[in-house]
């Protein structure tokens, strides 16, 4: 028997529930398909020796469309926002990072007409319309902003910080400063870890009578006669289904579409080209410097950060959670050992000795940050859901014209959802 289905959702991380969500409010027999153990993707939170360790640092914008788009589904996000602040790191030589008022006053990183110029640009960034710098690399709207290389450093920082790309001779700067002008608004650390927001949408769907199959790797897509999709799961079920949203990663689309689709997006997401990261997860009795909070390299692409400070993630609610992390360059090749060392030696100058207190500790070489790295030129090719294969639609955190990372997902999954039910409206209208 061919189980029969309205929407079948590939992929249970934060695009997929969300559009499931949104579905669930119609009366659309509703799956969704999980390949892993364990829902949530990117956003799952893994318990560690009692310790709760997001995929590397998670923060959520509190100016962003995810927070809204989620508390419209009544999902409860609780936390804090860390305080801006914290050092700037070039070889061993620390200077207070002029992200405050007071760091601003404080730094030697900058001299006062160089503080000027600064402000002047995060005001610039503030009030800038994004809409003319969709011809523009990041790369050259720093240039054409400033001529000052310290001030060109700091844009490139906070770009990072802001997006996770560290390439900015490839980086649209639409995205760049869109997602600056988020940061600026702040961040929530929040508390349990960004698996609350998975379980809480979790919940909401299979109440709703979402139905969902974790431990199923969708394997293959194509269209029967009666111009319905086949989905073929790798353990041999088959499913039979209206429409299709997939949220997996994009070169992956290419793998399950079958060869007999006159796919024409075909090329265009094999170029799709992903951010990645090498990151530190660390647990800690406590802090060498509790002081230390946050820092950034200046011209090395390092992040630290101490997400327990302002969210509750020990469940023995003792310990000191930090991320670390390198933002790879597209490029680059990566080195594990390397990288290890590397991250543990640039937290060796923030927290001296951490070894001696460690409890628990996760090193991943090169993780996904966003399956896509947003570039000039590509928006269009985001602004409909649907495929060129009708009733095949894609989300995630590389389906959105205008965002990446959680934004990213958020807001295409719910976007997806809507175009499913407008079009299932106009069917149901035409029969
Ligand atoms: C180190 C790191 C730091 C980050 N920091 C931040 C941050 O500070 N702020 C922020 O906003 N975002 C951040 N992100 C990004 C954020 O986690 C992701 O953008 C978001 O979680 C992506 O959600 P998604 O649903 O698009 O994809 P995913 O979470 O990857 O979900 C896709 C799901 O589909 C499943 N799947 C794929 N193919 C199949 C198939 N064929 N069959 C069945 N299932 C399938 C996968 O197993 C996965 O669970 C970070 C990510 C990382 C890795």
């Amino acid at each position: 028997m061919v189980q029969k289905w309205d929407v079948v959702i590939v992929g249970g991380g934060l695009a997929g529930y969300v559009a499931a969500n949104f579905l669930a409010k119609t009366p659309l027999n509703v799956l969704l398909l999980e390949k892993a153990k364990q829902v949530g993707g990117r956003a799952r939170t893994d318990i560690i020796n009692h310790q709760l360790f997001n995929l590397g640092p998670h923060a959520l914008y509190k100016k962003g469309m995810a927070r809204t788009i989620l508390e419209e589904l009544n999902i409860t996000l609780e936390g804090n926002t860390p305080k801006l602040g914290g050092i700037l790191i070039e070889n061993n030589t620390k200077y207070v990072a002029p992200f405050s008022p007071l760091g601003l006053f404080k730094t030697t990183f900058l001299n006062w007409k160089e503080r000027k110029e600064w402000v002047s640009i995060l005001i610039k960034i503030k009030n800038s319309n994004r809409d003319e710098l969709d011809t523009k690399t990041f790369h050259e709207w720093v240039h054409q902003s400033t001529n000052s290389e310290k001030v060109r450093s700091l844009l490139y920082i906070i770009g990072r910080l802001a997006t996770y790309c560290h390439a900015p001779h490839k980086v649209s700067a639409y995205v760049v400063i869109s997602h600056i002008q988020y940061a600026i608004g702040g961040v929530t650390y929040l508390d349990g870890g960004w698996q609350t927001m998975i379980d809480q949408l979790h919940n909401q769907a299979v109440i709703s009578g979402v139905e969902i199959q974790t431990k199923s790797n969708m394997k293959q897509i194509v269209k029967n006669k009666s111009d319905q999709f086949q989905l073929t799961l790798s353990n041999g079920d088959c499913l039979q289904t209206k429409h299709v949203l997939y949220t997996g990663a994009p070169d992956n689309l290419n793998n399950v579409i079958a060869e007999s689709f006159p796919y024409l997006q075909r090329n265009f997401l094999e170029e799709i080209v992903p951010v990645k990261a090498a990151t530190l997860d660390v647990a800690l009795e406590k802090l060498a410097k509790p002081k230390q909070l946050f820092a950034m390299g200046i011209t090395t692409p390092y992040y630290y950060s101490v997400h327990s400070k302002y969210a509750r993630l020990s469940q023995s609610g003792q310990c000191t959670i930090l991320h670390v992390l390198k933002y790879h360059h597209p490029d680059e090749r990566i080195f594990g050992r390397q990288e290890q060392t590397n991250l543990e030696a640039f937290l060796n100058k923030i927290q001296p000795g951490w070894q001696e207190y460690e409890v628990a500790r996760r090193f991943l070489p090169q993780i996904t940050v966003n399956y896509r790295l947003p570039q000039v030129g590509e928006r269009k090719n985001f602004c409909q859901s649907e495929t060129h294969i009708s009733g095949l639609f894609i989300a995630g955190d590389w389906a959105s014209p205008d965002s990446i990372l959680s934004e990213g997902a958020v807001e295409s999954g719910k976007k997806a959802a809507i175009e499913i039910m407008q079009k299932e409206g106009r069917s149901s209208h035409a029969t």
